[in-house]
């Protein structure tokens, strides 16, 4: 039997109170984005629920792409039946019989979201059940650890059936948590952060900070095929904003004692990020920081680069092992490019023994005796600005669906 709907569970946009119509509204949106290679899909969304009614479209790749969108708690391939008992019985039977097969044992979970139906959910389990039995020779009841869970669910406009739930990407959909700027190296951190912050509904734009010559344009590649693989989760273009930052690091190595280059580089860093965040209007910043991970991420150090800027900074990461973000990196398909060899701008200068506890008024002290603000100015004025799209052939799409 071919489904002919998949039922999409929000999860937590339920909570959201008087928002939630527009994250409900968001995520239709989302969803119809990551499905706009099926033209015949029609979407249905209501206030606990979604439905993508199929109308002949693969439901096996859009199974795969609904896996991906945030916001999305559970889904599952359903069947609409009229709130009839012969009708419910006799889709019931179809539905079961497709899936069966010699040895497997079944069970039926109905539910009555509207009490008013004729069979209280007891006398459902039993009429469908006993149908099932008589006319599938060989088929079990397993109550506890049934291979077939058929789920009756009557609505008060219909009843629908399933056998499957899937777990969904969870989080918020994407747009839904407002604009950050996310600190983009090449290394393995960074798009796991960027990762975390888009799954809390985060809109995200990219920042790199890149030194000629002493950083190729292999290094460059990178972090744009970071940004398009970020861009392909989320289903979104991606603005990746490319900062020339050789002059600053030129005077931050004659001007500041090589063991607090480190730390000055970060603020320089989060200076220049902060001014773009402002051209962007976005609201915070999103790095790849993780506690202790290396010298610039002590407290000590993080309490020194943070004096820069009274913007959030958020890090995702802050509480995680290392391990445990490269097994996300590794899911999101974005380790194998983190771990290609090109140098990042600051693995080259970086000094031989950074300050683990830098101090603030050190760090301002040697900031003090130079006028960096020319050179922040004039690398933001420089900013190259490339919008990463998920998939070119798709784009032409996404503009005509807004
Ligand atoms: P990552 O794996 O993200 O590079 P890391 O463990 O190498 O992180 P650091 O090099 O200390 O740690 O960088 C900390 C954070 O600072 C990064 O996660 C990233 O958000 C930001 N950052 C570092 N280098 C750059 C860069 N060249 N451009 C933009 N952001 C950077
Ligand atoms: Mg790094």
């Amino acid at each position: 039997m071919n489904y002919d709907r998949i039922l999409i569970r929000y999860g937590e946009i339920s909570l959201k109170g008087r928002n939630r119509n527009k994250f409900i509204d968001k995520l239709r949106k989302n969803v119809r984005l990551a499905l706009s290679s099926f033209p015949n899909i029609k979407i249905e969304a209501s206030r606990d629920r979604m439905y993508v009614l199929l109308n002949g479209e693969n439901g096996l790749e859009i199974i795969e792409k609904l896996k991906h969108i945030f916001g999305i708690q559970s889904f599952s391939p359903a069947i609409k039946v009229e709130r009839e008992l012969e009708e419910i019985k006799n889709a019931s039977l179809e539905l079961v019989r497709s899936l069966f097969k010699q040895g497997k044992t079944f069970k039926v979970t109905a539910k009555r979201s509207d009490k008013t139906f004729e069979l209280n959910t007891d006398e459902l389990n039993h009429a469908i059940g006993g149908h099932l039995l008589k006319n599938i020779a060989g088929l079990r009841v397993d109550v506890k650890n049934p291979d077939i869970n058929l789920q009756v669910e009557v609505r008060k406009e219909a009843v629908y059936l399933s056998c499957e739930i899937i777990p969904g990407a969870g989080g918020l959909p994407l747009g839904t948590s407002g604009k950050a700027m996310l600190m983009l190296s090449g290394g393995i951190d960074s798009p796991v952060a960027g990762y975390l912050a888009m799954r809390r509904g985060l809109e995200i734009e990219a920042v790199h900070f890149f030194s000629p010559p002493f950083t190729s344009e292999r290094a460059k590649e990178k972090v744009i095929d970071l940004s398009k693989k970020l861009a392909e989760i989320s289903g979104c273009v991606i603005k990746l904003h490319i900062v020339p930052f050789t002059d600053v690091q030129q005077a931050i190595r004659e001007q500041v004692p090589e063991n607090y280059s480190m730390t000055s580089t970060r603020r320089m860093m989060l200076r220049i990020t902060d001014e773009i965040r402002k051209k962007q209007d976005g609201l915070a910043i999103v790095t790849g920081e993780s506690l202790g991970q290396v010298a610039s991420q002590t407290l000590e150090s993080m309490y020194a680069i943070n004096e820069v800027t009274n913007t959030p900074i958020l890090r995702p990461l802050i509480s995680m092992d290392k391990t445990d973000i490269i097994k996300i990196a590794d899911k999101i398909n974005t380790l194998d490019i983190s771990n290609r060899p090109y140098e990042d701008c600051c693995t080259i200068f970086v000094p031989s023994s950074p300050k683990t506890k830098p101090r603030r008024d050190k760090v301002n002290q040697f900031e003090s005796y130079f006028d960096f603000e020319p050179l922040i100015q004039e690398a933001v004025q420089e900013v190259e600005t490339l919008t990463i799209r998920p998939d070119r052939d798709i784009r032409q799409e996404i503009n005509d669906l807004f």
